[in-house]
């Protein structure tokens, strides 16, 4: 049977262009299909525009620093639109390079909406391309509750190009999206509040850092709002909106920001053409190469179970690229120890398992932590603490996690993850010379 294509991928985002470009490398005849950016979420809506907001977020502590340090500087306010600006120009410059990344790949990049029309077919644009292999990479997209005044919300993609900056702005979950975006609209100078339903915010993540973050985000005026639920929102003249909490209270803001999560991507997708099968929460179900019910279509990246973050949808990616056209070069996912941050201000950064997890898996455990001031902190009124914690399995002396908040934890945790993965043990922690005057040194002097 020949097919116009050996890979038809749906979706150029982070696992879609990763499984096309390296396919294509090995040999393969490869299309890709993408209906609305190059890139997908991380480059356009997410990981990036995040991070250059958060560093811009940064800055108020670094000026209200800098004069401890004798610095006379005048700052004279933030100019929302030009960080929107930019942010702009730096994404459209990442889509061009995507774009050449492909074509110098030896790609065919097909714009529109794909649709499978039966297992080794796919339509883009009223044309039908044949395949060997379906790749489905079409990610996530933001998902908020049916509640009445639905329409006044702003979500992860909206939050992005917001024409103005909200003076008051409500962050309503308590996940990754919810503390980044609380911790930037903090930062640039917006009052936050953040509602989120349970008792702490973070769940998953260990209790001391959870606590530790609660505390220190309290402490730059993040106003916290535990086991809120908000019912209902109105919109007022001057646009203001109105939360309604479950409880009779009520919350004039001028933007009210979901984090709520998100839910595959499978809109008009034509799975109902093939057999391709979803879990209860909607994912679609792969087997260990990826593979769907439907033989010859896969799935990569934020549409199948496990962690929703660009590096693991890359790492899928690529074993796909490689089983099918280099198999020789296969190697499967690596699961375990997936370190990841949270870019709050400070940042959050774990790898392996948290407290909890540790004593549910039946481990023994030592637990070794450290709660001290920034050194750049020294000349302030600040009374921010970096905390550090490992975990140790007492009769191995492995350590089973590293967790962190503070400046740089995910500069600084990429590292330990390579120890952690490679086994190390509490010893060799200890063996090791720190780098002083670091923070990064109270990890391998904790005793
Ligand atoms: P995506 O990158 O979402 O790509 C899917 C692509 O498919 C999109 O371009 C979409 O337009 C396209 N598509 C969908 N349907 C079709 C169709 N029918 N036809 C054609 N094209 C289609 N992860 C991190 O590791 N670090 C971070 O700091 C981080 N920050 C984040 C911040 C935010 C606000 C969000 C929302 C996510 C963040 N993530 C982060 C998660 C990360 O972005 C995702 O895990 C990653 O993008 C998933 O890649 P993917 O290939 O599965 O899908
Ligand atoms: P998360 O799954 O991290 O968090 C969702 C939050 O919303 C949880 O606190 C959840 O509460 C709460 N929630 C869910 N439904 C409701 C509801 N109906 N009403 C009120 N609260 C609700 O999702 P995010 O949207 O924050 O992010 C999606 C994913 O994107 C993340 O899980 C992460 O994998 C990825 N991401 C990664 C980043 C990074 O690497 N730095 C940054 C941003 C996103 P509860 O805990 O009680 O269920």
């Amino acid at each position: 049977m020949s097919y116009d294509f050996d890979l038809f991928v749906i979706g150029a985002g982070s696992g879609g262009v990763r499984a096309s470009r390296f396919a294509a490398g090995f040999g393969a005849k490869v299309a890709v299909a993408e209906s609305r950016y190059l890139g997908g979420t991380c480059v356009n809506v997410g990981c990036v525009p995040k991070k250059l907001m958060s560093y811009a977020a940064q800055y108020s502590d670094e000026f209200a620093l800098s004069e401890s340090f004798g610095w006379d500087a005048q700052v004279n306010g933030f100019n929302w639109q030009t960080l929107i600006t930019h942010k702009n120009r730096e994404i459209g410059r990442l889509n061009d390079i995507y774009g050449n990344l492909l074509k110098n790949s030896g790609v065919t990049l097909l714009e529109g909406h794909a649709k499978i029309v039966d297992a080794h077919t796919v339509e883009v644009n009223g044309e039908q391309h044949s395949a060997a292999y379906i790749l489905l990479a079409t990610g996530g997209w933001p998902q908020v509750p049916d509640i009445p005044g639905k329409e006044y919300i702003t979500d992860s993609n909206q939050v992005f190009y917001l024409p103005e900056q909200p003076k008051r702005v409500l962050v309503v979950g308590g996940g990754y999206i919810a503390l980044e975006f609380a911790s930037i609209f903090n930062g640039l100078g917006s009052q936050a509040y953040l509602s989120y339903r349970g008792d702490l915010f973070m769940r998953g993540f260990d209790l001391d850092i959870r606590e530790h973050v609660r505390d220190i985000m309290q402490e730059k005026g993040v106003e916290l709002m535990f086991n809120t639920q908000v019912e209902r929102i109105e919109k007022g003249q001057n646009s203001v909106l109105t939360a309604f909490f479950q409880d009779g209270s009520t919350l004039e803001v001028d933007c009210i920001f979901y984090a709520t999560g998100r839910r595959p991507m499978l809109d008009d997708l034509g799975l109902e053409n093939v057999n391709v099968q979803l879990d209860k929460a909607g994912l679609v179900v792969v087997n260990e190469h990826y593979e769907t019910s439907e033989p010859s279509v896969l799935a990569v990246g934020d549409l199948i179970e496990g962690p929703q973050l660009t590096p693991v949808a890359l790492a899928e990616g690529m074993a796909v690229a490689r089983r099918l056209f280099k198999p020789e070069e296969y190697r499967p996912v690596d699961y375990r120890d997936i370190p990841t941050a949270v870019f709050t201000l400070p940042n959050i950064a774990t790898v392996g398992l948290s407290e909890e997890q540790a004593t549910a898996e039946g481990y023994k455990i030592s637990v070794f932590t450290s709660k001290f001031r920034p050194m750049k902190l020294s000349f302030s009124q600040q009374t921010e603490r970096i905390f550090m914690k490992l975990i140790v399995d007492k009769s191995t002396d492995k350590v089973l996690g590293c967790h962190m908040v503070g400046p740089d934890a995910g500069e600084l945790i990429q590292g330990l993850a390579v120890a952690i993965k490679a086994g190390a043990t509490k010893a060799v922690f200890d063996q090791t010379i720190g780098i002083h005057p670091t923070a990064a040194e109270e990890f391998v002097t904790m005793r």
